[in-house]
């Protein structure tokens, strides 16, 4: 199977700003009509020289906080205004991520008829105490609700983030919500730790000694307990975050970010990767509507990626999935059979057809190991 492009669109709004979150996002619904003109002009710029594709993603930001008709006529015109590889065995992989307040059955119909067949839901938590110490705009009920209704419209997957290692975090708590979101049969997990980011709510109140996070023996033991709860409900751990109930269920879109195949950003602030070049948009939607509006590729930032670096990227991004790096891009390093040996001593990774794999308690140091070989 020949490894088409993905394209990934970022909405940078949200209705509300999270304490904990660092993603370019801003509470600006009067701009959401700009913004939308400026995106069909962005994918004008590349719709000659980027694809075919076999993967969109719809990200935020809240992607959700455009209106129901915004939303899916963003989809549709990205769906004509480029090729995407699918024939009757194998369709393009079109997710969307909502805010579990935003749903309805008018938005998830019109999503529906724009062709999306995979739905990420930010449900966080299924703790009420907890949500609420995110900032989160919904509570436990109103997730449910939305996870039934999507489930009742027949999206080929559901697929939920969580995030763990909160204040006041425990690893009784932390299984109590794995083991809700897993009664809920979703096909795909994903579990991230909180980090705070100096630059949010979190981090000033963190700064100022008001919010405890978890030490590191329990923050590994929360990781460890996801993996146990995760891998006894038949999920298989295909990166650092993610789980899949089944390898079809896995994100094809994601994979690319970390299999180095190329990928389209359009919106503020996304990236992009063409195989040999990295680039990203401005953070700042004047700067990018500007670029937009003169015709040009709101483009802030390019990097050529030369051999050197691609085999670095390749190693950092490999070691946080269970497919690995190739052990040749490894072994080029002089002492590096000797951190091999070490690593398959201690049980961290392991070699299967002749390549590197992190085991689980690799994942667990998993950015440790690549510098390894750095
Ligand atoms: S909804 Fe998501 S993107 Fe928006 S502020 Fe909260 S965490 Fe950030």
């Amino acid at each position: 199977m020949p490894d088409f492009a993905g394209l990934y669109v970022h909405v940078p709004f949200c209705k509300s700003k999270c304490p904990y979150c660092d993603f370019f996002s801003i509470v600006a619904p009067d701009r959401q009509t700009d913004y939308l003109e400026d995106i069909q002009r962005e994918a004008q710029l590349y719709a000659q020289s980027f694809g075919p594709f076999d993967s969109l993603y719809v990200g935020g930001g809240t992607p959700s906080a455009l209106t129901s008709e915004q939303l899916t006529e963003l989809i549709a015109a990205l769906r004509t205004g480029f090729s995407f590889e699918e024939n009757s065995a194998r369709q393009t992989e079109v997710t969307v991520e909502l805010n579990p307040a935003d749903v309805n059955s008018n938005l998830l119909a019109g999503l529906q008829q724009a062709g999306v067949n995979r739905l990420s839901l930010g449900a966080q938590s299924f703790d009420d105490a907890e949500l609420r110490l995110l900032g989160r705009r919904h509570d436990r009920a109103t997730a449910l609700h939305a996870i039934e209704k999507i489930q009742k419209a027949a999206f080929a997957s559901l697929g939920m983030d969580l995030i763990y290692g909160l204040p006041g975090a425990s690893v009784e708590k932390w299984r109590r919500n794995l083991e809700r979101a897993l009664s809920l049969n979703p096909e795909h997990l994903s579990c991230y730790a909180l980090t705070v980011a100096t630059e949010t709510r979190f981090g000033e109140l963190h700064a100022q000694g008001k919010l405890e996070l978890p030490d590191e023996k329990l923050g590994a033991a929360l990781f460890e307990e996801t993996c146990r709860v995760l891998n006894m409900a038949g999920f298989e751990h295909y990166e650092v975050s993610n789980f899949a109930r089944r390898k079809e269920f896995r994100s094809r879109h994601n994979q690319k970010y970390w299999q180095r195949v190329p990928y389209l950003g359009l919106g503020p602030a996304a990236h992009s990767f063409d195989g040999q070049n990295r680039w990203w948009n401005f953070s700042n939607l004047d700067d990018y509507r500007k670029a937009i509006q003169s015709g040009l590729r709101p483009v802030e930032s390019f990097e050529e990626i030369d051999n050197e670096k691609a085999r670095l990227e390749s190693i950092a991004l490999g070691m946080r999935t269970s497919h690995g790096v190739a052990l040749e891009l490894v072994l080029s390093r002089p002492d590096a059979d000797e951190q091999v040996d070490l690593l398959l001593n201690q049980g961290l990774a392991f070699v299967e057809r002749a390549r590197l794999c992190p085991s689980q308690k690799g994942f667990l140091v998993a950015d440790g190991i690549a510098k390894l070989f750095c």
